[in-house]
């Protein structure tokens, strides 16, 4: 049981700025993302894209923002849990107990839910008896490349990833490509790319076909594609890549008793709290009258939210407001030597 002040569901740019917030006001906090990565939308969605509107910063990319905030709060040295979704929450005494997915479970006075559009998932193949194999030889994402080496890999899809991987793996793996058009929707240099591996034999390519079933017991041994004209066509093979795209699901968060409007949790904007004592939205999920759903709303959100996590965690102390310019606390608990 890790037992800290405030727990942040949400590794998007809110929650971190929110860590920033608690970590200048002494408290301290952990923050579980269901993503592999650190950066929610602005590194999951578009990375590449720029940003006009953050304040003091006239441009800057989606990873840039990411990659400034968490220098920002390195002072803080704190743990990210990610890979791990949030699943249960519940109140003992004062204290909630929160567990993910992994079974990790953390005792806190306060939960901040920075969950933006709510946790991203893999979309999958609509095809319920593949779940069994999912992570021996069905993958929607890549961790581990070498597994593939020297194997034949089938890789479904026809958007960025689903071509960018088919290139990647086609060095030491068999590939074939199967998307369900004629068309792929990548970037242009990587359809090129892609389709000279294919005039050299090194990926091949079956366009308008999709995943009918697959054959074999404990192990996949062939599936079975189905073309749009109806016919079938059998391929042997060792791996099942699908890069479909991710869908964003509020998933257990809807389960926890909080009022909800359409997806989003009202919050009064005095402090950012929920209907639970206790618990905080900010960022995306939060909702209230005149709600921005932009990045600058959510700072500010995540400030307040801080400073409502303080009574929770030190009931019996007052928290004064000082500015960073001058507090030498603030400046002490961020590391800056005079
Ligand atoms: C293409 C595009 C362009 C945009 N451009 C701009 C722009 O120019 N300016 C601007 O201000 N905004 C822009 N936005 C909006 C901006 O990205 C969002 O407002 C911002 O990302 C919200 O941040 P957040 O931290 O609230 O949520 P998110 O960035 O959505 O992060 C939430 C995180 O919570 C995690 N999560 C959710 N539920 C759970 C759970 N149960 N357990 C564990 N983890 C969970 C998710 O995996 C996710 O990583 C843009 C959005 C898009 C899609």
């Amino acid at each position: 049981m890790i037992k800290t002040d405030t727990l942040i569901i949400g590794a998007g740019p809110v929650g971190l700025f929110c860590v920033h917030q608690l970590g200048i006001i002494g408290l301290k906090c952990e923050v579980v993302d269901n993503l592999d990565k650190i950066g929610g939308q602005c590194i999951e969605l578009y990375p590449d894209k720029p940003i006009y509107d953050i304040p003091a910063v006239p441009e800057c990319t989606g990873k840039d923002l990411t990659d400034k905030l968490i220098k920002q709060i390195k002072p803080f040295k704190t743990n990210f849990h990610l890979n791990e979704r949030v699943e249960e929450i519940k109140k003992i005494e004062k204290k909630w107990i929160v567990k993910t997915n992994k079974g990790t479970e953390f005792e806190v006075s306060s939960i901040i839910i920075a969950g933006g559009v709510g946790a991203f998932e893999p979309r999958k193949f609509p095809i319920k008896e593949l779940q069994k194999y999912e992570e021996k030889q069905i993958f929607y994402s890549i961790k581990d490349k070498k597994i593939f080496e020297e194997k034949t890999v089938t890789i479904f899809g026809g958007g960025d990833s689903a071509l960018d991987w088919a290139i990647e793996l086609s060095n030491k793996s068999r590939v074939i490509l199967v998307h369900r058009r004629d068309e792929f929707r990548g970037m242009q240099a990587s359809i090129d790319k892609v389709n000279n591996l294919n005039k050299e034999g090194k990926i091949e390519i079956l366009t308008k076909y999709q995943l009918a079933s697959v054959k074999g017991n404990e192990k996949i041994d062939k599936i079975v594609i189905k073309h749009d004209d109806n016919s079938f066509k059998e391929i042997k093979t060792d791996h099942i890549l699908g890069f479909f795209g991710l869908i964003m699901q509020l998933g257990p968060i809807a389960e926890w008793g909080l009022n909800l409007d359409k997806k989003n949790i009202p919050v009064n904007t005095e402090n950012f709290e929920t209907n639970k004592e206790g618990i905080f939205a900010i960022g995306d999920i939060c909702t209230y009258p005149g709600k921005l759903k932009l990045i600058l709303s959510g700072f500010h959100e995540g400030a307040l939210a801080a400073r409502g996590c303080f009574k929770y965690a030190r009931p019996d102390e007052k928290l004064r407001f000082e500015f960073t310019t001058t507090s030498k606390v603030a400046q002490e608990r961020l590391g800056i030597k005079k």
